[in-house]
This record gives structure tokens, C-alpha cells and sequence, in this order.
């Protein structure tokens, strides 16, 4: 993903923002890490405010309001409203609105698969936020519907950030291949979706927007 715009290196003052914890203290972005790994935490920086941003619009469209999640990044374990974190994890946490990435495994993420496999992660977060928000999660009858409905959210920010060509070539098979990564061995309506269900569900959102995705909200009436 290109970085379009030039981060600033102030403080926000804003409650929203991106905020690295690291053992147990969390500092502003901008502080910190002059390390090998600064590209991936710039490319989030960047990402997490411009899909905030996206949001922002998509809700002024929809006459709500959006409140701007939390995004913390953290290494080690952490202590959250919705139970300790551990590595190789990312999750919402909707009891404060707060969005948490572990550092190990969004790095390793971009080192496998791309940069914007890892921000399709953070993308698919934000999903959940999107969801509270919108009282989508009180809708559905399995968690398997808010997955993928967040993973076809992540694709719907694919196809805004590829309409305003900040996309690279490889963006898209990377989001896909991490997107099949994730999936569950077999179907089950309290887990993620199969591979190939979240390979499908993103493709959804980056083909046909976000209305699309409104379907996963209502997908468990053909189980009657
Ligand atoms: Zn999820």
C-alpha cells in the first residue's frame, strides 16, 4: 500500500489515534521505533487513519454517527476490558471500543504475506467496530456471520482505497491469500468461516461495497 499522505509527527490530541503499548506503557505513535520494523508500523499509522477516515464518510452517508475506535498495539500480554491479550492475536473490544493488534504477529504478517494482508487485518477490526456502531452483531445469530460480515467490511475498504489508487499490484492476492489463511478447517457457525467463505466474504465487499454486506447481517434466515 502506498502512504499517500505525509504522517505528522505531533501529538493528536484527539481521542482517537494509534498507540503503541510496550511493556505495560503506552505511548503516542509518534514517539517511538526507529526500528527495522518502522515501515509496517508507518503503513498502519497511515491505514488506520484513512480507514477510520472511510468510515467516517460511510456513516455521514448513512445519516449515523461515527466514533473513531482506539487502536492499540501491543507486544507481550496486556490486560483489557475484554480479558488479557496474548501474541498472535487481534481483536475488538467492544466494552471500550478499542481495536488491539499484537506487534509479532502484524510483523509477520507483512513479512510473509504483505503489508496489506496486515492492514486487511486491522480492516477487518475495524468491521467490528463498524458492527457496534451499526447494531449489526445484535442482528446476527452465530459469530460466524460477524466474521465474515468484518471481512467483507475489510474488502469494501479495499475498494475505496483502490478507487483513490493507493493500492500496489500485489495488494489484493495479499489480502486474499491472508483472508484464506484465516479460515477454519470445517464449517462451524461459532467459528471464523472456511477459507474459502472469507476469501469470498472480502471479494464480496471489494466487488460490491458495503451495502453487500449487509447481508451477512440476516444470512442465518436460511437455516430455518
Ligand atoms: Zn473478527
Amino acid at each position: 500500500m502506498k502512504i499517500s499522505v505525509r504522517l505528522p509527527r505531533r501529538r493528536q490530541s484527539s481521542r482517537s489515534g494509534l498507540y503503541f503499548i510496550l511493556c505495560g506503557v503506552t505511548l503516542a505513535v509518534q514517539a517511538v521505533f526507529l526500528t527495522p520494523a518502522q515501515a509496517i508500523q508507518d503503513k498502519l499509522t497511515f491505514a488506520s487513519r484513512d480507514i477510520n477516515e472511510m468510515w467516517a464518510r460511510q456513516f455521514q452517508q448513512l445519516g449515523r454517527s461515527w466514533v473513531s475506535p482506539r487502536v492499540y498495539i501491543y507486544s507481550g500480554r496486556i490486560q483489557t476490558p475484554c480479558g488479557v491479550m496474548n501474541n498472535w492475536n487481534a481483536q475488538y473490544c467492544p466494552r471500550n471500543h478499542s481495536i488491539y493488534l499484537n506487534e509479532p504477529f502484524v510483523r509477520r504478517i507483512n513479512h510473509q504475506v504483505g503489508d496489506f494482508a496486515a492492514i486487511t487485518v486491522l480492516a477487518h477490526e475495524y468491521g467490528h467496530a463498524v458492527q457496534r456502531l451499526l447494531g449489526l452483531s445484535t442482528v446476527s445469530r452465530y459469530p460466524v456471520q460477524d466474521e465474515l460480515q468484518a471481512d467483507c467490511f475489510a474488502g469494501f475498504y479495499a475498494q475505496d482505497a483502490n478507487r483513490r489508487k493507493l493500492l500496489d499490484p500485489g495488494d489484493i492476492p495479499e489480502a486474499t491469500a491472508q483472508s484464506y489463511a484465516s479460515g477454519d478447517p470445517a464449517f462451524d457457525l461459532n467459528a471464523h468461516g472456511t477459507p474459502n467463505q472469507r476469501v469470498r466474504a472480502f471479494h464480496l465487499g471489494f466487488d460490491q461495497g458495503f451495502q453487500s454486506c449487509l447481508s451477512y447481517s440476516t444470512w442465518h434466515q436460511r437455516f430455518r
